[in-house]
């Protein structure tokens, strides 16, 4: 036997104090993550907790407050985000966010609800019948209305149940890459439908649509570009021009705008498409419409029933919870996306200079520029929306990205942008506690 060396003894001294797992279990923090995230990841904690104190790497006092520490707020990792981008649509930041209404929905219907049942007669009932009804009231020229789960479910399902294995055809100009590498023509030949590129990408007129309709045609498809624009030596088919042609018209106008925007003249809306005779509308819920995101289709009675009714439809139907989103962001107050396309560019100078103001009493080299928002590529390609926001040191961008909550800001000309269009009001608090605690 040799003698320990005193660090041996020192260690073995700390193991020995190190608190048992049942014990911290029962540390009140301890209890209460394990009600809001269950005992598995609280017990991994304690346990990545007390491995650290072994090794030293902690004293075995704190284990308890470094097990508490490296859990999360919610039982899913996805974090709160406070969108600073100036890009209202953020794909990769989950697109529109729900309203308060919305969410308040969502909760009420995420347990037991009567999503497909007719409580007057105890029936089964045609599945988020309300939410489809909110649709038809808002828009009148729709006769009918379905949901699936995404603007692109919308394209695949009108695809197989309208086409099959005929031919849809599509103007060359049309070819759209929707973004992350998928592509629209592809989307479409993977169901078996066989596209028919009519004109050019720079010109497409009526005359090539009609003279390649014939027995072969399942419809005619019109895609919105709405993640570029072409300009100069241009022409398109409009839906009325392609009404007559004798074969349905599905337009795909892809941001969800349910009426015209005057503020986005060149984004197609739903009820101005349907009413110019277009058949069907697909669109996404979660682009300009801001509510969740879900595909939605529009139109004619006996085309939305041969959608809701094939096999396919089955796979690509909706959960109740976004089913309760949708029907409380048509019915309920204007979404938040709304209010951002909306906000008074003065208010949002004013908002900026209030934050840089109190941020730059604390010592943050903050200041109010102007800034230049766009809605994303959820639509409106090349509109600018004047916007303001505070400027920062560049190097906090990436802080503010670690930050609780997280604020995504974007950095230009070397300086780190908070643009404020995307941001509600409220928010403006938790961003000024955000920069300051980054800031210490
Ligand atoms: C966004 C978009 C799609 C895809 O919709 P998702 O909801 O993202 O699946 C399809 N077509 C157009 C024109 C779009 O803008």
């Amino acid at each position: 036997m040799h003698d320990d060396t005193p660090a041996d003894g020192a260690a073995r001294d700390g193991r020995r104090r190190i608190p048992r797992t049942d014990a911290l279990l029962a540390d009140p923090r301890l209890a209460e993550a394990a009600r809001r995230l269950g005992r598995r990841p609280v017990k991994a904690a304690v346990a990545a907790a007390q491995r650290r104190a072994r090794a030293g790497e902690i004293p075995p006092e704190a284990v308890a407050d470094e097990a508490a520490a490296t859990l999360p707020p919610t039982a899913a990792a996805l974090r709160p985000v406070i969108n600073a981008t100036g890009v209202l649509l953020h794909t990769n930041l989950g697109r529109a966010p729900l309203s308060a209404a919305a969410r308040a929905a969502v909760a009420a219907a995420s347990g037991v609800t009567d999503v497909e049942l007719d409580l007057a007669t105890g029936a089964r009932a045609r599945r988020g019948r309300s939410a489809l009804d909110a649709l038809r009231e808002r828009v009148p020229a729709a006769e009918d209305a379905h949901v699936v789960g995404n603007g692109a479910a919308a394209l695949v399902l009108a695809a197989t149940a309208l086409a099959g294995d005929r031919e849809i055809i599509i103007s060359r100009g049309e070819l759209v890459e929707i973004g992350d590498g998928f592509r629209i023509p592809e989307l479409l030949a993977a169901t078996g439908a066989r596209l028919r590129e009519v004109g050019t990408t720079n010109r497409t007129s009526p005359d090539d649509y009609a003279a390649a309709v014939g027995p072969g045609t399942g419809f005619i498809l019109k895609i919105h570009p709405s993640n570029f624009r072409v300009t100069g030596f241009t022409r398109s088919a409009g839906i009325a021009e392609l009404a007559g042609l004798g074969v349905p018209v599905v337009a795909d106008i892809g941001s969800g705008l349910l009426e015209p925007e005057p503020l986005l003249p060149d984004e197609p809306d739903a009820q101005t498409t349907l009413a110019s005779g277009a058949g069907l509308v697909t669109a996404s819920g979660d682009k300009l419409l801001g509510g969740p995101q879900c595909g939605i289709v529009l139109g004619r009675a006996d085309l939305v029933r041969t959608l809701a009714r094939h096999p396919l439809a089955r796979a690509l139907r909706v959960g109740k919870m976004t089913l309760a989103a949708l029907e409380a962001t048509l019915r309920g107050p204007a979404a938040p996306t709304t209010e951002a396309l909306h906000a008074d560019p003065s208010e949002l100078r004013e908002r900026a200079e209030k934050l840089a103001a109190a941020l730059t009493e604390h010592g943050v080299d903050a200041s109010a520029v102007g800034s230049a928002a766009a809605v994303g590529g959820g639509g409106a390609p090349g509109v600018v929306l004047p916007s303001a926001a505070v400027s920062l040191p560049a190097h906090c961008a990436a802080r503010l990205r670690l930050g609780d909550p997280v604020v995504m800001g974007r950095v230009e000309n070397g300086r780190c942008l908070l643009d404020l269009r995307a941001v509600p009001p409220e928010d403006d608090a938790a961003l000024a506690a955000a920069v300051r605690a980054v800031h210490e």
